[in-house]
Protein backbone atom coordinates (compact mmCIF):
# COMPACT_ATOMS: atom_id res chain seq x y z
CA UNK A 1 0.00 0.00 0.00
CA UNK A 2 1.16 3.40 -0.75
CA UNK A 3 2.21 5.80 1.98
CA UNK A 4 1.25 8.98 0.53
CA UNK A 5 -0.95 11.09 2.68
CA UNK A 6 -4.17 12.91 0.81
CA UNK A 7 -5.13 16.49 2.46
CA UNK A 8 -8.43 16.88 0.91
CA UNK A 9 -9.24 20.56 0.43
CA UNK A 10 -13.15 21.55 0.51
CA UNK A 11 -15.29 25.15 0.51
CA UNK A 12 -18.14 26.01 2.21
CA UNK A 13 -20.69 28.63 3.12
CA UNK A 14 -19.22 31.00 0.25
CA UNK A 15 -17.00 31.35 -2.37
CA UNK A 16 -14.27 33.78 -3.17
CA UNK A 17 -12.57 33.52 0.20
CA UNK A 18 -9.39 32.73 -0.66
CA UNK A 19 -9.53 29.10 -0.82
CA UNK A 20 -6.50 28.50 -3.64
CA UNK A 21 -4.42 30.38 -1.64
CA UNK A 22 -5.12 28.84 1.76
CA UNK A 23 -3.96 25.45 -0.14
CA UNK A 24 -1.21 26.80 -1.57
CA UNK A 25 0.07 28.59 1.91
CA UNK A 26 -0.85 24.83 3.58
CA UNK A 27 1.54 23.61 0.92
CA UNK A 28 4.34 25.91 1.78
CA UNK A 29 4.55 25.36 5.79
CA UNK A 30 4.45 21.79 4.99
CA UNK A 31 7.41 22.03 2.51
CA UNK A 32 9.36 24.11 4.87
CA UNK A 33 9.39 20.52 7.08
CA UNK A 34 11.42 18.86 4.32
CA UNK A 35 8.54 17.58 2.91
CA UNK A 36 7.21 17.04 -1.06
CA UNK A 37 4.01 18.39 -1.60
CA UNK A 38 2.14 17.73 -4.59
CA UNK A 39 -1.04 20.13 -5.52
CA UNK A 40 -4.03 19.39 -7.94
CA UNK A 41 -7.31 21.32 -8.75
CA UNK A 42 -10.04 19.60 -9.06
CA UNK A 43 -12.45 21.74 -11.39
CA UNK A 44 -16.37 20.94 -11.83
CA UNK A 45 -16.91 22.72 -15.29
CA UNK A 46 -17.54 20.81 -18.72
CA UNK A 47 -14.49 22.59 -20.57
CA UNK A 48 -12.09 20.49 -20.86
CA UNK A 49 -9.85 23.25 -20.13
CA UNK A 50 -9.95 27.43 -19.24
CA UNK A 51 -8.12 28.47 -22.38
CA UNK A 52 -11.12 29.06 -24.25
CA UNK A 53 -12.69 30.40 -21.54
CA UNK A 54 -13.21 34.64 -21.16
CA UNK A 55 -10.72 35.96 -18.69
CA UNK A 56 -14.37 37.92 -17.61
CA UNK A 57 -15.41 34.00 -16.85
CA UNK A 58 -12.58 32.79 -15.05
CA UNK A 59 -9.68 35.31 -14.55
CA UNK A 60 -6.15 34.12 -15.85
CA UNK A 61 -5.23 31.26 -17.44
CA UNK A 62 -2.02 30.00 -16.07
CA UNK A 63 0.37 28.14 -18.41
CA UNK A 64 2.32 25.22 -16.72
CA UNK A 65 5.89 24.49 -18.35
CA UNK A 66 4.67 21.60 -20.30
CA UNK A 67 2.38 23.73 -21.99
CA UNK A 68 -1.20 22.74 -20.03
CA UNK A 69 -3.94 25.76 -19.80
CA UNK A 70 -4.62 25.68 -16.35
CA UNK A 71 -6.80 27.45 -13.77
CA UNK A 72 -5.14 30.59 -12.16
CA UNK A 73 -4.87 28.81 -8.47
CA UNK A 74 -2.38 26.73 -9.97
CA UNK A 75 -0.04 30.02 -9.97
CA UNK A 76 -0.74 30.15 -6.25
CA UNK A 77 0.24 26.81 -6.00
CA UNK A 78 3.55 27.21 -7.76
CA UNK A 79 4.60 30.50 -6.37
CA UNK A 80 3.93 29.89 -2.91
CA UNK A 81 5.43 26.14 -3.19
CA UNK A 82 8.04 26.82 -5.57
CA UNK A 83 7.66 23.57 -7.31
CA UNK A 84 6.59 23.25 -11.01
CA UNK A 85 3.04 22.14 -11.77
CA UNK A 86 2.23 20.37 -14.86
CA UNK A 87 -1.08 19.19 -16.71
CA UNK A 88 -1.78 16.45 -14.40
CA UNK A 89 -2.49 19.47 -11.50
CA UNK A 90 -5.72 20.92 -13.00
CA UNK A 91 -8.77 18.16 -13.48
CA UNK A 92 -11.48 19.33 -15.04
CA UNK A 93 -15.10 17.49 -15.02
CA UNK A 94 -14.60 18.15 -18.95
CA UNK A 95 -11.53 15.97 -19.03
CA UNK A 96 -12.96 13.11 -17.25
CA UNK A 97 -15.93 12.45 -18.79
CA UNK A 98 -13.90 12.80 -21.93
CA UNK A 99 -11.84 9.89 -20.93
CA UNK A 100 -14.62 8.01 -19.90
CA UNK A 101 -16.58 8.69 -22.88
CA UNK A 102 -13.35 7.95 -25.17
CA UNK A 103 -13.27 4.70 -23.29
CA UNK A 104 -16.67 3.93 -23.92
CA UNK A 105 -16.18 4.12 -27.36
CA UNK A 106 -13.37 2.56 -27.92
CA UNK A 107 -15.41 -0.77 -26.03
CA UNK A 108 -13.47 -0.60 -22.64
CA UNK A 109 -16.58 -0.97 -20.97
CA UNK A 110 -17.59 -3.49 -23.01
CA UNK A 111 -21.32 -4.71 -21.87
CA UNK A 112 -21.16 -2.01 -18.72
CA UNK A 113 -23.71 0.43 -18.08
CA UNK A 114 -21.65 3.60 -17.98
CA UNK A 115 -22.30 5.71 -14.53
CA UNK A 116 -21.06 8.36 -12.63
CA UNK A 117 -20.13 5.78 -9.48
CA UNK A 118 -18.11 3.98 -10.62
CA UNK A 119 -16.81 5.19 -13.83
CA UNK A 120 -16.37 9.14 -13.52
CA UNK A 121 -15.60 8.65 -9.62
CA UNK A 122 -12.69 5.76 -10.54
CA UNK A 123 -11.40 8.37 -13.23
CA UNK A 124 -11.14 11.24 -10.85
CA UNK A 125 -9.27 8.84 -8.45
CA UNK A 126 -6.90 7.40 -11.27
CA UNK A 127 -5.72 11.51 -11.67
CA UNK A 128 -5.59 12.11 -8.16
CA UNK A 129 -3.56 9.00 -6.87
CA UNK A 130 -1.10 9.59 -10.39
CA UNK A 131 -0.31 12.90 -9.38
CA UNK A 132 1.27 11.46 -6.32
CA UNK A 133 2.88 8.87 -8.08
CA UNK A 134 4.34 11.05 -10.80
CA UNK A 135 5.74 13.46 -8.49
CA UNK A 136 6.86 11.13 -5.98
CA UNK A 137 5.06 13.24 -3.25
CA UNK A 138 5.01 12.46 0.30
CA UNK A 139 1.45 14.77 0.66
CA UNK A 140 -0.53 15.26 -2.34
CA UNK A 141 -3.13 18.41 -1.57
CA UNK A 142 -6.58 18.32 -3.37
CA UNK A 143 -8.20 20.98 -4.07
CA UNK A 144 -12.03 20.52 -4.88
CA UNK A 145 -13.19 24.00 -6.78
CA UNK A 146 -16.91 25.57 -5.85
CA UNK A 147 -18.74 25.06 -2.44
CA UNK A 148 -20.13 22.12 -0.89
CA UNK A 149 -23.82 21.52 -2.13
CA UNK A 150 -22.71 22.57 -5.98
CA UNK A 151 -24.22 19.93 -8.45
CA UNK A 152 -21.49 19.57 -10.48
CA UNK A 153 -19.45 19.22 -7.84
CA UNK A 154 -20.63 15.86 -6.69
CA UNK A 155 -18.57 13.22 -8.22
CA UNK A 156 -15.64 15.07 -6.95
CA UNK A 157 -16.75 15.10 -3.43
CA UNK A 158 -18.21 11.21 -4.26
CA UNK A 159 -14.39 10.36 -5.24
CA UNK A 160 -12.37 12.36 -2.43
CA UNK A 161 -15.32 10.04 0.04
CA UNK A 162 -14.17 6.53 -1.76
CA UNK A 163 -10.57 8.03 -1.46
CA UNK A 164 -10.25 7.23 2.33
CA UNK A 165 -11.49 3.92 1.63
CA UNK A 166 -8.86 2.57 -0.22
CA UNK A 167 -6.20 4.43 2.12
CA UNK A 168 -5.04 3.68 5.77
CA UNK A 169 -7.21 5.87 8.06
CA UNK A 170 -5.12 8.36 9.08
CA UNK A 171 -3.72 8.77 4.74
CA UNK A 172 -6.72 11.23 4.42
CA UNK A 173 -7.40 14.41 6.42
CA UNK A 174 -10.18 16.36 5.31
CA UNK A 175 -9.92 20.20 5.51
CA UNK A 176 -12.86 22.42 4.84
CA UNK A 177 -12.48 25.98 4.40
CA UNK A 178 -15.45 28.10 5.86
CA UNK A 179 -16.51 31.92 6.45
CA UNK A 180 -17.74 33.51 9.46
CA UNK A 181 -20.25 36.70 8.54
CA UNK A 182 -20.33 39.40 10.92
CA UNK A 183 -23.41 41.19 12.19
CA UNK A 184 -22.85 44.58 12.56
CA UNK A 185 -25.68 45.38 14.84
CA UNK A 186 -25.15 42.27 17.44
CA UNK A 187 -21.27 42.60 16.76
CA UNK A 188 -20.79 39.13 16.33
CA UNK A 189 -19.50 36.58 14.22
CA UNK A 190 -22.26 33.99 13.18
CA UNK A 191 -20.98 30.26 13.12
CA UNK A 192 -24.37 28.90 12.01
CA UNK A 193 -23.29 29.13 8.05
CA UNK A 194 -20.08 26.56 8.82
CA UNK A 195 -22.47 24.14 10.78
CA UNK A 196 -25.23 23.85 8.45
CA UNK A 197 -21.89 23.73 5.79
CA UNK A 198 -20.64 20.84 7.52
CA UNK A 199 -23.41 19.24 8.13
CA UNK A 200 -24.14 19.39 4.12
CA UNK A 201 -20.88 17.75 3.88
CA UNK A 202 -21.27 15.24 6.10
CA UNK A 203 -24.24 14.63 4.03
CA UNK A 204 -22.27 13.13 1.33
CA UNK A 205 -20.26 10.80 4.04
CA UNK A 206 -17.12 13.29 4.21
CA UNK A 207 -16.58 14.17 7.62
CA UNK A 208 -14.36 17.65 8.18
CA UNK A 209 -10.85 16.92 10.22
CA UNK A 210 -9.81 20.59 10.41
CA UNK A 211 -11.83 23.50 9.65
CA UNK A 212 -10.34 26.83 8.62
CA UNK A 213 -12.63 29.56 9.19
CA UNK A 214 -11.88 32.52 7.11
CA UNK A 215 -13.22 35.90 8.84
CA UNK A 216 -12.80 39.53 8.16
CA UNK A 217 -12.63 40.12 12.52
CA UNK A 218 -10.77 38.58 15.35
CA UNK A 219 -12.67 35.32 16.68
CA UNK A 220 -12.86 34.48 20.07
CA UNK A 221 -12.11 31.61 22.24
CA UNK A 222 -16.07 30.68 22.06
CA UNK A 223 -16.61 30.81 18.95
CA UNK A 224 -13.35 28.33 18.04
CA UNK A 225 -15.07 26.37 20.86
CA UNK A 226 -18.53 26.30 19.67
CA UNK A 227 -16.94 25.86 16.21
CA UNK A 228 -15.45 22.20 17.83
CA UNK A 229 -18.88 21.14 20.01
CA UNK A 230 -20.92 21.52 17.01
CA UNK A 231 -18.47 20.71 14.03
CA UNK A 232 -17.29 17.80 15.44
CA UNK A 233 -13.58 18.86 15.41
CA UNK A 234 -10.71 19.61 17.84
CA UNK A 235 -10.51 22.87 19.29
CA UNK A 236 -7.04 22.77 18.02
CA UNK A 237 -7.70 22.13 14.14
CA UNK A 238 -10.39 24.69 14.33
CA UNK A 239 -8.09 27.21 12.77
CA UNK A 240 -9.52 31.26 12.82
CA UNK A 241 -7.71 32.99 9.40
CA UNK A 242 -8.75 36.19 9.24
CA UNK A 243 -8.19 38.09 6.21
CA UNK A 244 -4.51 39.13 5.42
CA UNK A 245 -2.87 42.54 4.20
CA UNK A 246 -0.96 40.24 2.02
CA UNK A 247 -1.47 36.95 0.23
CA UNK A 248 2.24 36.20 1.48
CA UNK A 249 0.94 36.93 4.95
CA UNK A 250 -0.96 33.61 5.10
CA UNK A 251 1.62 30.58 5.17
CA UNK A 252 2.81 32.25 8.17
CA UNK A 253 -0.38 32.85 9.59
CA UNK A 254 -1.23 29.82 9.09
CA UNK A 255 2.06 28.40 10.61
CA UNK A 256 1.80 30.56 13.55
CA UNK A 257 -1.78 29.03 14.13
CA UNK A 258 -0.12 25.53 14.77
CA UNK A 259 -1.71 23.80 11.46
CA UNK A 260 0.95 22.37 10.05
CA UNK A 261 2.08 20.52 13.56
CA UNK A 262 -1.67 19.43 13.52
CA UNK A 263 -1.10 17.81 9.95
CA UNK A 264 2.09 16.30 10.94
CA UNK A 265 0.75 14.55 14.22
CA UNK A 266 -2.51 13.49 11.94
CA UNK A 267 -0.18 11.87 9.35
CA UNK A 268 2.53 10.55 12.12
CA UNK A 269 5.16 12.42 10.30
CA UNK A 270 8.39 13.66 11.17
CA UNK A 271 9.44 16.90 9.81
CA UNK A 272 12.94 16.02 7.65
CA UNK A 273 14.37 19.79 8.54
CA UNK A 274 14.10 22.23 11.25
CA UNK A 275 11.12 24.34 10.02
CA UNK A 276 12.62 26.75 7.03
CA UNK A 277 10.35 29.93 6.88
CA UNK A 278 13.24 32.31 7.61
CA UNK A 279 13.27 33.35 3.78
CA UNK A 280 9.53 33.83 3.57
CA UNK A 281 9.88 36.01 6.68
CA UNK A 282 12.42 37.90 5.57
CA UNK A 283 10.61 38.50 2.23
CA UNK A 284 7.07 39.58 4.21
CA UNK A 285 9.22 42.15 6.52
CA UNK A 286 10.70 43.22 3.10
CA UNK A 287 7.05 44.25 1.99
CA UNK A 288 6.08 46.05 5.40
CA UNK A 289 8.76 48.18 5.43
CA UNK A 290 8.94 49.58 2.01
CA UNK A 291 9.32 53.43 2.65
CA UNK A 292 8.62 54.55 -0.99
CA UNK A 293 5.93 53.75 -3.61
CA UNK A 294 6.80 52.95 -7.20
CA UNK A 295 3.14 53.44 -9.67
CA UNK A 296 2.79 50.83 -12.08
CA UNK A 297 0.08 51.10 -14.87
CA UNK A 298 -1.15 47.90 -16.34
CA UNK A 299 -2.70 48.74 -19.61
CA UNK A 300 -5.51 46.05 -20.43
CA UNK A 301 -8.95 45.25 -21.23
CA UNK A 302 -10.26 43.00 -18.66
CA UNK A 303 -8.96 45.30 -15.75
CA UNK A 304 -12.60 45.68 -14.45
CA UNK A 305 -11.66 41.74 -13.16
CA UNK A 306 -8.03 41.64 -11.89
CA UNK A 307 -7.65 37.96 -11.33
CA UNK A 308 -7.68 38.43 -14.92
CA UNK A 309 -3.92 39.75 -14.45
CA UNK A 310 -3.13 37.41 -11.64
CA UNK A 311 0.61 36.46 -12.17
CA UNK A 312 1.37 39.66 -13.91
CA UNK A 313 0.15 41.64 -11.16
CA UNK A 314 2.29 39.28 -8.60
CA UNK A 315 5.30 39.59 -10.47
CA UNK A 316 5.19 43.16 -10.23
CA UNK A 317 5.00 42.89 -6.33
CA UNK A 318 7.32 40.69 -6.22
CA UNK A 319 9.69 42.98 -8.31
CA UNK A 320 9.09 46.04 -5.85
CA UNK A 321 9.65 43.80 -3.16
CA UNK A 322 13.48 42.78 -4.39
CA UNK A 323 13.32 46.85 -4.79
CA UNK A 324 12.21 47.75 -1.12
CA UNK A 325 9.19 49.37 -3.24
CA UNK A 326 5.90 49.31 -2.07
CA UNK A 327 3.75 48.83 -5.57
CA UNK A 328 0.45 50.97 -6.45
CA UNK A 329 -0.82 49.18 -8.94
CA UNK A 330 -3.00 51.86 -11.34
CA UNK A 331 -5.36 49.53 -13.74
CA UNK A 332 -6.49 51.30 -16.64
CA UNK A 333 -9.20 50.08 -18.98
CA UNK A 334 -7.23 50.47 -22.46
CA UNK A 335 -10.28 51.26 -24.18
CA UNK A 336 -10.33 54.52 -22.20
CA UNK A 337 -6.95 55.65 -23.73
CA UNK A 338 -7.67 57.81 -26.54
CA UNK A 339 -5.21 59.55 -29.23
CA UNK A 340 -6.13 62.95 -27.27
CA UNK A 341 -6.31 61.79 -23.58
CA UNK A 342 -3.40 59.55 -23.16
CA UNK A 343 -1.69 62.08 -20.90
CA UNK A 344 -4.41 62.34 -18.17
CA UNK A 345 -4.61 58.37 -17.54
CA UNK A 346 -0.90 57.89 -18.30
CA UNK A 347 0.98 60.60 -16.66
CA UNK A 348 2.69 60.19 -13.34
CA UNK A 349 3.24 56.61 -13.93
CA UNK A 350 6.54 55.43 -12.99
CA UNK A 351 6.68 52.14 -15.06
CA UNK A 352 3.76 50.85 -17.65
CA UNK A 353 3.29 47.12 -18.58
CA UNK A 354 0.70 46.20 -21.13
CA UNK A 355 -0.12 42.51 -21.08
CA UNK A 356 -1.68 39.80 -23.26
CA UNK A 357 -4.62 39.39 -24.70
CA UNK A 358 -6.57 38.13 -27.71
CA UNK A 359 -9.32 40.01 -30.00
CA UNK A 360 -9.28 43.41 -31.52
CA UNK A 361 -11.49 45.33 -28.70
CA UNK A 362 -8.96 47.49 -26.73
CA UNK A 363 -5.51 47.31 -29.08
CA UNK A 364 -5.20 50.51 -30.21
CA UNK A 365 -5.40 51.94 -26.72
CA UNK A 366 -2.55 49.80 -25.95
CA UNK A 367 -0.86 51.05 -29.34
CA UNK A 368 -1.07 54.17 -27.60
CA UNK A 369 0.21 53.42 -24.32
CA UNK A 370 2.85 51.88 -26.16
CA UNK A 371 3.89 55.47 -28.17
CA UNK A 372 3.17 57.36 -24.99
CA UNK A 373 6.03 55.04 -23.47
CA UNK A 374 8.03 54.83 -26.38
CA UNK A 375 8.23 58.95 -26.76
CA UNK A 376 8.13 60.02 -23.07
CA UNK A 377 10.53 57.36 -22.20
CA UNK A 378 8.78 55.85 -19.63
CA UNK A 379 9.42 52.20 -18.94
CA UNK A 380 7.52 49.81 -20.69
CA UNK A 381 6.81 45.90 -20.90
CA UNK A 382 5.20 44.08 -22.85
CA UNK A 383 3.57 40.60 -22.72
CA UNK A 384 2.88 38.48 -25.30
CA UNK A 385 0.08 40.79 -26.94
CA UNK A 386 2.04 43.67 -25.08
CA UNK A 387 5.27 43.23 -27.16
CA UNK A 388 2.92 42.85 -30.49
CA UNK A 389 1.42 46.53 -29.97
CA UNK A 390 4.88 47.81 -29.04
CA UNK A 391 5.60 46.75 -32.55
CA UNK A 392 2.50 47.84 -34.53
CA UNK A 393 3.08 50.72 -32.66
CA UNK A 394 7.04 51.06 -33.93
CA UNK A 395 5.90 50.50 -37.40
CA UNK A 396 3.15 52.98 -37.83
CA UNK A 397 5.17 55.56 -35.85
CA UNK A 398 8.61 55.69 -36.89
CA UNK A 399 8.87 52.97 -39.43
CA UNK A 400 6.06 55.14 -41.36
CA UNK A 401 3.58 52.22 -42.55
CA UNK A 402 0.44 53.73 -41.46
CA UNK A 403 -1.78 50.49 -41.60
CA UNK A 404 0.54 48.24 -40.12
CA UNK A 405 -1.19 45.76 -37.89
CA UNK A 406 -1.44 42.35 -36.94
CA UNK A 407 -3.40 39.96 -39.04
CA UNK A 408 -5.66 39.01 -36.05
CA UNK A 409 -6.77 42.73 -35.75
CA UNK A 410 -6.80 43.55 -39.88
CA UNK A 411 -6.46 40.32 -42.24
CA UNK A 412 -6.24 43.05 -45.73
CA UNK A 413 -3.33 45.42 -43.96
CA UNK A 414 -0.26 46.36 -46.54
CA UNK A 415 1.82 45.86 -43.42
CA UNK A 416 1.48 42.66 -41.86
CA UNK A 417 4.16 43.27 -39.29
CA UNK A 418 2.63 40.44 -36.40
CA UNK A 419 1.04 37.44 -38.72
CA UNK A 420 -0.07 34.12 -38.31
CA UNK A 421 2.40 31.23 -37.49
CA UNK A 422 3.00 29.14 -40.33
CA UNK A 423 2.31 26.17 -38.09
CA UNK A 424 -1.39 27.74 -36.93
CA UNK A 425 -2.51 28.20 -40.32
CA UNK A 426 -4.37 24.81 -40.74
CA UNK A 427 -5.51 25.08 -37.04
CA UNK A 428 -9.30 25.07 -37.14
CA UNK A 429 -10.37 23.59 -33.13
CA UNK A 430 -9.69 26.68 -30.70
CA UNK A 431 -8.75 24.33 -27.39
CA UNK A 432 -5.32 23.54 -26.91
CA UNK A 433 -4.36 24.68 -30.55
CA UNK A 434 -1.79 27.50 -29.36
CA UNK A 435 1.92 27.47 -28.98
CA UNK A 436 1.83 26.68 -25.90
CA UNK A 437 4.44 26.08 -22.69
CA UNK A 438 8.03 26.38 -22.08
CA UNK A 439 10.50 26.93 -25.09
CA UNK A 440 14.39 28.23 -24.74
CA UNK A 441 15.08 31.57 -26.20
CA UNK A 442 18.87 32.94 -27.28
CA UNK A 443 19.43 36.12 -26.37
CA UNK A 444 21.80 39.08 -27.88
CA UNK A 445 24.37 39.95 -24.87
CA UNK A 446 24.39 43.27 -24.21
CA UNK A 447 20.95 43.41 -24.29
CA UNK A 448 18.90 45.44 -22.07
CA UNK A 449 16.90 41.70 -21.83
CA UNK A 450 20.44 40.05 -22.08
CA UNK A 451 21.67 42.18 -19.20
CA UNK A 452 18.78 41.70 -16.99
CA UNK A 453 18.88 37.87 -17.36
CA UNK A 454 22.59 37.89 -17.30
CA UNK A 455 22.68 34.35 -18.97
CA UNK A 456 23.26 33.15 -22.68
CA UNK A 457 19.38 30.62 -23.11
CA UNK A 458 16.49 31.06 -21.19
CA UNK A 459 13.37 28.64 -21.29
CA UNK A 460 10.27 30.90 -21.07
CA UNK A 461 6.29 30.11 -21.16
CA UNK A 462 4.38 30.67 -24.16
CA UNK A 463 0.66 31.18 -24.94
CA UNK A 464 0.15 33.21 -28.31
CA UNK A 465 -0.75 32.09 -32.35
CA UNK A 466 0.48 35.16 -34.13
CA UNK A 467 4.30 36.22 -34.72
CA UNK A 468 6.48 39.18 -35.09
CA UNK A 469 6.68 39.03 -39.06
CA UNK A 470 10.32 38.32 -40.03
CA UNK A 471 9.88 40.17 -43.76
CA UNK A 472 9.85 43.44 -41.41
CA UNK A 473 13.09 42.35 -39.40
CA UNK A 474 15.87 44.38 -41.29
CA UNK A 475 13.46 47.41 -41.39
CA UNK A 476 12.74 47.84 -37.56
CA UNK A 477 16.65 47.17 -36.85
CA UNK A 478 17.75 49.69 -38.85
CA UNK A 479 15.70 52.27 -37.41
CA UNK A 480 16.19 51.19 -33.64
CA UNK A 481 14.78 48.47 -32.20
CA UNK A 482 16.17 45.11 -31.51
CA UNK A 483 15.33 41.38 -31.75
CA UNK A 484 17.36 40.94 -28.19
CA UNK A 485 15.88 37.02 -28.17
CA UNK A 486 15.38 34.95 -30.82
CA UNK A 487 14.33 31.30 -30.56
CA UNK A 488 17.83 28.76 -31.24
CA UNK A 489 16.97 28.79 -34.64
CA UNK A 490 16.60 32.30 -35.28
CA UNK A 491 13.29 31.91 -36.63
CA UNK A 492 11.08 33.09 -34.16
CA UNK A 493 11.05 36.60 -32.34
CA UNK A 494 11.18 36.28 -28.54
CA UNK A 495 12.42 39.45 -27.33
CA UNK A 496 12.16 42.94 -29.00
CA UNK A 497 13.78 46.04 -27.28
CA UNK A 498 14.24 49.74 -28.37
CA UNK A 499 17.68 50.88 -28.35
CA UNK A 500 17.31 54.55 -27.63
CA UNK A 501 15.34 54.05 -24.41
CA UNK A 502 16.09 52.97 -20.82
CA UNK A 503 13.99 50.13 -20.77
CA UNK A 504 11.24 49.47 -23.47
CA UNK A 505 10.85 45.46 -23.71
CA UNK A 506 8.67 43.33 -25.12
CA UNK A 507 8.65 39.60 -25.03
CA UNK A 508 6.22 37.02 -27.21
CA UNK A 509 6.50 34.92 -23.60
CA UNK A 510 4.79 35.34 -20.42
CA UNK A 511 7.56 35.72 -17.94
CA UNK A 512 4.82 36.10 -15.22
CA UNK A 513 4.88 33.16 -15.01
CA UNK A 514 8.11 32.57 -13.74
CA UNK A 515 8.31 35.30 -10.97
CA UNK A 516 8.33 34.21 -7.60
CA UNK A 517 7.94 35.87 -4.28
CA UNK A 518 11.45 35.59 -3.31
CA UNK A 519 13.22 35.19 -6.76
CA UNK A 520 11.34 38.40 -8.58
CA UNK A 521 11.62 37.90 -12.89
CA UNK A 522 14.30 39.49 -14.38
CA UNK A 523 12.13 41.33 -16.79
CA UNK A 524 10.09 42.73 -14.24
CA UNK A 525 13.37 43.53 -11.54
CA UNK A 526 14.39 45.14 -15.02
CA UNK A 527 10.98 47.72 -15.71
CA UNK A 528 10.93 48.05 -12.08
CA UNK A 529 14.70 49.33 -11.72
CA UNK A 530 14.28 51.61 -14.68
CA UNK A 531 10.93 52.99 -13.24
CA UNK A 532 13.05 53.70 -9.88
CA UNK A 533 15.33 55.60 -11.89
CA UNK A 534 13.00 57.77 -13.79
CA UNK A 535 11.11 58.65 -10.66
CA UNK A 536 13.89 59.37 -8.38
CA UNK A 537 15.25 61.72 -11.61
CA UNK A 538 12.25 63.73 -10.87
CA UNK A 539 12.05 63.69 -7.39
CA UNK A 540 11.17 60.28 -4.91
CA UNK A 541 7.44 60.26 -3.17
CA UNK A 542 6.44 59.50 -0.13
CA UNK A 543 5.53 55.86 0.76
CA UNK A 544 1.57 55.74 0.46
CA UNK A 545 1.24 52.73 2.74
CA UNK A 546 2.98 50.23 4.23
CA UNK A 547 1.83 47.63 2.22
CA UNK A 548 1.64 46.78 -1.77
CA UNK A 549 -1.69 49.17 -2.69
CA UNK A 550 -3.91 49.08 -6.07
CA UNK A 551 -6.35 51.83 -7.39
CA UNK A 552 -9.44 49.96 -8.12
CA UNK A 553 -10.41 49.93 -11.61
CA UNK A 554 -13.18 51.72 -13.18
CA UNK A 555 -16.24 49.41 -12.86
CA UNK A 556 -18.57 52.01 -14.99
CA UNK A 557 -15.81 50.49 -18.06
CA UNK A 558 -17.92 48.28 -20.43
CA UNK A 559 -17.46 44.85 -20.00
CA UNK A 560 -17.37 42.09 -23.05
CA UNK A 561 -16.35 38.64 -23.44
CA UNK A 562 -13.31 38.90 -26.46
N1 LIG B 1 -3.51 37.28 -29.41
C1 LIG B 1 -2.08 37.20 -29.51
C2 LIG B 1 -1.63 35.88 -30.11
O1 LIG B 1 -2.37 34.91 -30.08
C3 LIG B 1 -1.42 37.42 -28.17
C4 LIG B 1 -1.67 36.31 -27.21
C5 LIG B 1 -1.36 36.65 -25.78
O2 LIG B 1 -1.20 37.81 -25.44
N2 LIG B 1 -1.31 35.66 -24.92
O3 LIG B 1 -0.54 35.78 -30.60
Amino acid sequence: MSNIKYIFCTGGVVSSVGKGITVAAIGRILKARGLKVAIQKLDPYLNLDPGTMSPYQHGEVFVTQDGAETDLDLGHYERFVDEPVSNLSNVTSGQVYSEVLEKERRGDYLGKTIQVIPHITNEIKRRIKLLGKATKADIVLVEVGGTVGDIEGQPFLEAIRQMRTSLKRRDALYIHVTFLPYIGATKELKTKPTQHSVRELRSMGIAANVIIARTDHPVSKEVVEKISLFCDVDEEAVVPLITADSIYDVPLMLEDSGLADYVMDWFKLEPKQKIDLDGWREMVAHMDNAEETLTVGIVGKYVELEDAYMSVKEALVHAATAHDQALEVKWIQSEHLRKDGCDELLKGLDAIVVPGGFGYRGVEGKILAAQYARENKVPYLGLCLGMQVMCIEFARNVLELEDANSTEFDENTHSPVIDLMIDQRDITDMGGTMRLGAYPCVLKPGSVAGKAYNVDQIEERHRHRWEFNNDFREQYQEKGMSFSGLSPDELLVEISEIVDHPFMVGSQFHPEFLSRPNRAHPLFEGLIKAGIDRRDSKGAKKAKSRKNTEKQPDKTAAQGTD
